[in-house]
């Protein structure tokens, strides 16, 4: 087979084009936080991770520049050799010190962290890995770089006390787990976890990409805000988020941070996470720490938000942070959905399978503390349009079976022959 062939015969991005649906790579022009401009057309952002609404904070914006005229535009190269600067080691202290962790190492990007330290922890002799199915993709994926590929998918605490049960110590098991699912916003049961930890002394690392800078004091977290932070054994957080900037960091014992600064791939051989964005995110961990009224904000408006929608006659799967998915089921009906929400002037964004599971789509929506009413109740209100054009699903979603269009390629190949194209066509590049 020729290498290229899966790329030559990939049409599904093609297809939710042509069926009208496509909801992805937005071009963004310009962003003030709680909007942006597409083509031309100024949408309510409800679809960002900026939960603290930092992004156009003046002093995350003063410390950002400040850097890139100190440092310039880049590292140029790995912390290791000649990428290591004085404020990532500053910002490493201060995420030790917030974290009441003994150290903390920042990586490039989240997504780096997850898979250089997941994959080389999972790599000791006899490791097995036991993560939530939830999960992110960046831990999925460094449980599959790990050298002993012992991975085991757990859906509960009940399903992963059933898997323990089977052995009465568990020291060389890693038990991975969101701190806070980033497509429903369900928070994960840490308090439950730990207490599995102390039966049968399992490594806990926990990704709290979505519950740092939400949950707990200060927003220190999901593991802080159920009272086991120091069970934690690695604690993962990204700057992509909360933080307003990109960059990811993991918390820890010293002696273990010291170990993965020496032999963390995706650190070693990475170039430095950029002065700019280390400035950033340095800025923004300190209006967390200073300006406690930013949470009042983001949390006043995740309410109103959540019971807007719920008004509306959305279902949010009980989320209890600023993440708060509308269940839709019907994967194309979700693409659909997201498409007119941004032609009617709302930003969101759909969560389909394999983010959710099959035929249980959400369009997952977020707010910010820097939303305002205005831009809420715009939000609101193209929301309740939606509900007048499709039919929302009326009972518990979790007690639905899933969509009967859980392919999405199908459902969409069978919406072009309902109006007389067919696949030959696209092949053919005559549609
Ligand atoms: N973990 C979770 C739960 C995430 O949602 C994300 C980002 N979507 C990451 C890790 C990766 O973080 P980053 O954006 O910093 O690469």
């Amino acid at each position: 087979m020729d290498i290229l062939e899966p790329c030559y015969g990939y049409r599904e991005s093609q297809l939710v084009k042509m069926a009208g649906i496509f909801p992805y790579f937005q071009p963004i022009s310009s962003s003030d936080g709680p909007t942006v401009t597409v083509d031309g057309r100024t949408l309510v952002m409800l679809g960002s991770n900026n939960y603290l609404g930092l992004t156009h904070h003046k002093d995350v914006l003063k410390e950002a520049h400040a850097a890139l005229d100190r440092y310039g535009t880049g590292c140029t190269g790995s912390r290791f050799l000649n990428g290591n600067l004085d404020i990532h080691e500053q910002m490493e202290k201060e995420l030790a010190e917030f974290t009441g962790k003994e150290a903390a190492l920042v990586f490039g990007s989240g997504f780096l962290a997850n898979l250089g330290v997941v994959g080389l922890l999972g790599s000791a002799p006899d490791a097995v890995i036991f993560s939530a199915s939830e999960n992110h993709a960046s831990l999925y994926d460094g449980a599959r770089m790990a050298l002993s590929p012992r991975t085991r998918v757990y859906r509960d605490v009940a399903d992963l006390e059933r898997q323990l049960s089977k052995k009465a110590s568990w020291s060389n098991a890693l038990v991975v787990t969101d701190g806070v699912f980033s497509m429903t916003g369900r928070v994960a049961d840490l308090r439950g976890i730990v207490e599995l930890k102390r039966r049968y002394g399992f490594c806990l690392y926990v990704d709290d990409a979505h519950g740092f800078g939400v949950l707990g004091q200060n927003g220190r977290g999901t593991a802080a805000s159920q009272g086991v932070n120091d069970e934690v054994d690695v604690l993962f957080g990204t700057f992509s988020k909360s933080l307003a900037s990109a960059g990811g960091f993991v918390a820890g014992e010293a002696r273990v941070i010291e170990y993965l600064r020496h032999r963390t791939r995706t650190l070693i051989f990475s170039a430095g996470l950029p002065p700019a964005s280390t400035g950033a995110a340095h800025a923004a961990l300190n209006v967390m720490r200073t300006d406690p009224t930013i949470f009042t904000r983001m949390w006043e408006n995740a309410e109103y938000f959540r019971k807007g929608v719920e008004k509306i006659g959305y279902q949010t799967l009980g989320t209890a942070t600023p993440i708060i998915p509308l269940f839709i089921g019907s994967e194309a009906r979700a693409f659909r959905m997201c498409c007119d929400a941004i032609a009617l002037g709302m930003f969101a964004t759909p969560a389909v399978y394999p983010a959710v599971p099959k035929g249980h789509a959400v369009i997952r929506t977020s707010v910010t503390a820097a939303h305002t009413r205005e831009q809420l109740d715009m939000g609101l209100s193209v929301l309740a349009t939606l509900a007048e054009r499709y039919p929302l699903p009326s009972v518990d979603a979790a007690t639905l079976p899933p969509a009967r269009d859980t392919d999405l390629a199908d459902t969409v190949k069978q919406m072009l022959l309902e109006h007389g194209a067919s696949l030959d066509d696209l092949a053919a590049g005559s549609v």
